[in-house]
């Protein structure tokens, strides 16, 4: 049998990373502007820490959870989402106590026993960002605005809508959980056979099926925006005042549920219609009660998560040049003692942060251009056996097809200029390199 993967868990090969990497890189430098500080949690955890931050009657916890149990009998579970990682470890390390705010970002890998489909897979990607510590509107705000500030800072905010809605709180959401509960049991024989459990597990979230009958059903529905407690409603009331103030457009959708039964107040949603029925990028809202609920002192916070491989596409679409690795000098060599010479010239460049590659085969000069070409280098030093004896080497400018003979010792301040990265955010490395 040929070895493969794992139905719904992708390699993200060298091709496609350097667009990854750029994403990445977009959303850690637009969370860090904000305050937000990286934490890496286990990719697994107690199965009890989702079922009690998730819900016992979610999709995720009935359905879509890899769950196992461990040699010692314990029940672990491959984390379907990041929020309730980050809050078992904001409790644990009593983060609370050592600052009354918290601003943690995190990426990674997640696994949710799902049906593969484009843009949805088993073990996906996720960067995800928790503020604890802070119930003002303000934040909600500016949470939503750093979520939309990196869409537009990567350049796909054009195939995007934000949505927002408030879901109430423990005040007003048990009245108009009884209001749905009265408003579908006069309606039942048109409820799917899920809408019918959730009918008296979790009647809210009738709101969110997928099924024709439901979904014409739940038209005239009360909404939950006609249901909020006066605190709730001022609460979101200036949530969308200040996203006004500061010129972020939105559309309210008294519809957004959320999957999740931690959400209170403010809940959001970024979608698409470039994907077909995967329509969701980046959502999230508030979850006041989890904290205490998982055995913390009571802290409201907020959060969201952004799809990876979602976003992925739409950057995909929005740029289709390809995203290449870069390498700026390719070195070709003639004869062993100017493989030597390559060799040394080669340490001198990337010691000083100009990307360099060359080829240890001994293959012919042709072959060697060829593959500077398929690198796209930006220059490639020739080293032959004339120009060892004269110590110069020929320095073809690719772009310009130009070509001139310099000595050794000019290679670097000749590519100095054009070709070092020691101006780029990457460079502490190299800079340190320097000092050594
Ligand atoms: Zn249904
Ligand atoms: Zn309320």
């Amino acid at each position: 049998m040929q070895i493969k993967s794992i139905r719904g868990f992708n390699d993200i090969l060298p091709d496609k990373i350097k667009r990854w990497h750029h994403i990445e890189s977009t959303a850690k430098e637009i969370l860090e502007l904000y305050g937000f500080s990286e934490i890496r949690t286990p990719v697994i955890e107690f199965t009890d820490i989702f079922a009690r931050s998730l819900g016992t009657t979610t999709d995720i916890v009935e359905k879509e959870m890899y769950t196992f149990t461990d040699r010692d009998g314990s029940s672990l579970t491959l984390r379907p989402e990041g929020t309730a990682g980050v809050v078992r470890a904001y409790i644990e390390h009593a983060l609370y106590s050592i600052s009354p705010i918290w601003k943690l970002y995190y990426m990674g890998m997640m696994f949710r026993h799902e049906r593969p489909q484009k843009g949805r897979y088993r073990g996906f990607y996720q960067i995800g960002a928790e503020l604890f510590g802070s119930k003002d509107p303000f934040s909600d705000a500016e949470v939503i605005t750093m979520l939309w500030r990196f869409f537009e800072a990567i350049g796909i905010s054009n195939y995007l809508t934000l949505e927002i809605s408030s879901i109430g709180d423990d005040r007003c959401r048990p009245l108009y959980r009884s209001k749905l509960i009265e408003f579908f049991s006069s309606r039942k024989d048109t409820l799917c056979r899920d809408c019918l459990r959730r009918l008296q597990q979790n009647p809210i979230r009738i709101l969110d099926c997928k099924q024709e009958g439901c979904k014409q059903l739940t038209q005239d529905a009360p909404s939950i925006l006609d249901n909020l407690c006066k605190e709730c409603s001022e609460h979101f009331e200036s949530v969308q005042k200040n996203l006004q103030n500061i010129g972020i457009n939105f559309a309210i959708n008294p519809r957004i549920v959320r999957g999740l039964d931690y959400y209170t107040r403010t809940v959001f949603e970024v979608t698409t219609k470039e994907l077909g029925a995967q329509n969701a990028v980046g959502a999230g809202g508030r979850y006041d009660k989890l904290v205490e609920e998982l055995g913390g002192p009571p802290t409201p916070a907020i959060g969201f998560a952004i799809g990876m491989e979602r976003v992925v596409l739409l950057h995909e679409k929005a740029f289709p040049e390809d995203f290449k690795k870069q390498v700026d000098v390719f070195i070709a060599y003639i004869g062993s003692e100017a493989k030597k010479k390559a060799f040394l010239i080669a340490d001198q460049l990337r010691r000083n942060s100009i990307a360099t590659e060359l080829d240890y085969e001994d293959r012919s000069l042709k072959s060697q251009l060829k593959r500077a070409d398929k690198l796209g280098a930006r220059f490639t030093i020739i080293i032959g056996e004339d120009e060892l004896k004269q110590d110069k080497v020929k320095l073809r400018n690719m772009k310009e097809s130009t070509e001139e003979e310099i000595k050794f010792e000019d290679i670097f301040p000749k590519l100095k200029n054009t070709c070092s990265h020691l101006s780029n955010t990457t460079s502490d490395f190299h800079r340190n390199q320097k000092a050594l």
